[in-house]
């Protein structure tokens, strides 16, 4: 038996959250069993714990779209007994049970092996959100962006994405501003490496289709009104990776800045990013983002507890990243 927060839905259709034991039989199918040691609370996570999103397709459902810790045991000859793992996406906690939980079973082409500079709980302080970011930073490089262009705007700075974004960004060089809704968190975010810090309130309301050029490129976790004016605002031939929707889904823009400016929305999805660029961003996460970023970004919470944390997630009061030791 091991511990998991299992996901019900009543026949009202709200879903209920409880930690509770289950029996390794009921795992789901999968060729690598793990012993997880920490996985973590997302914005995904949050909608699939609270119910406010139909993130989960099936009940009952284990949340948790990360997990890291060591195989227990694995039909496939890629993983044996006590190799460190790590998985993020790929539907796990959303279609197939995910990573809050003492124990999981998942299919071998899902897992990274975990880079050697980090420990478990190093993965998860990271997470997808984390990933993400470095996602972000690629798609940003792979369009040429370059720290003489000019600086790079981060939205939803003090979320996930927008704090591993802005570490990352500022150690290659980049000047960053760091857009957020908390002035009061702005000195975290300018030892995380922000440059300036702006009124989130600048970018949320409906803008004009072209508007002043103020960044070379962007990464914006937010969406909405607040991508639109992004758009509207990039330089000539700048570039934003667009990865979230904290503000909306909606995209109430128009195509000036693409036809006018030669502006490059770049899309960025993780969930289900080819294995060969997941390995290379981790490779690079475990050269390019400092140990100590993670520690002064990062707290750590029991399995029970990523409950309540949820709701408070979703309404932007939790700072930066969140671990979940699942054998607390
Ligand atoms: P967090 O909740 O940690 O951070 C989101 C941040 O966005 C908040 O901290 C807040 O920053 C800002 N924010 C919240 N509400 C609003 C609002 N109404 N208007 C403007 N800004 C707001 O989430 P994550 O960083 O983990 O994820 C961010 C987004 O990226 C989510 O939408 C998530 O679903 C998406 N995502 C997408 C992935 C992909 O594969 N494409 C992978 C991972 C995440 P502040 O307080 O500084 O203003």
């Amino acid at each position: 038996m091991f511990q998991a927060l299992l996901l019900t839905q009543s026949d009202d259709r709200a879903t209920h959250a409880a930690v509770q034991p289950l029996d390794e039989a009921q795992l789901p199918e999968g060729e690598v069993r793990v012993a997880v040691a920490h996985s973590t609370v997302n914005y995904k996570d949050a909608l699939a714990i609270t119910g406010k999103s139909p993130v989960v397709r099936s009940f009952p459902m284990v949340p948790g779209i990360d997990f890291a810790g060591s195989v227990v045991e694995s039909a496939d000859a890629r993983f044996k007994p006590g190799d460190a793992v790590l998985l993020n996406g790929w539907g796990v906690g959303e279609v197939h049970w995910g990573g809050l939980a003492q124990q999981a079973r998942v299919k071998a082409d899902w897992l990274v092996p975990l880079p050697a500079a980090f420990t478990t709980h190093d993965a998860m302080a990271i997470g997808t959100a984390g990933y993400t970011a470095m996602l972000c930073v690629m798609a940003l490089q792979d369009r040429g962006v370059t720290p003489d262009a000019g600086a790079v705007l981060v939205t939803g700075a003090n979320g996930g994405v927008g704090s591993i974004a802005i570490a990352l960004l500022s150690r290659l060089g980049f000047e960053v501003h760091a857009s957020t809704g908390r002035a009061n968190e702005a000195a975290h975010l300018k030892a995380l490496g922000a440059a300036e810090v702006i009124d989130r309130a600048t970018l949320s309301a409906p803008g004009k289709p072209l508007q002043k050029e103020r960044w070379a490129a962007a990464v914006d976790s937010v969406g909405s009104h607040t991508l639109a004016n992004v758009c509207a605002s990039l330089k000539y031939g700048g570039t934003v990776a667009a990865c979230g929707l904290a503000q909306g889904m909606d995209l109430p823009a128009t195509v000036a800045p693409f036809i006018l400016r030669g502006v490059t929305l770049a899309g960025v999805d993780s969930v289900y990013a080819p294995q060969a660029r997941r390995v290379s961003a981790w490779d690079r996460l475990a050269r390019e983002l400092p140990r100590e970023v993670l520690a002064a970004n990062t707290g750590t919470i029991g399995l029970a507890d990523a409950i309540g944390l949820a709701p408070r997630l979703l309404a932007g009061q939790v700072r930066g990243r969140v671990v979940v030791d699942v054998a607390a």
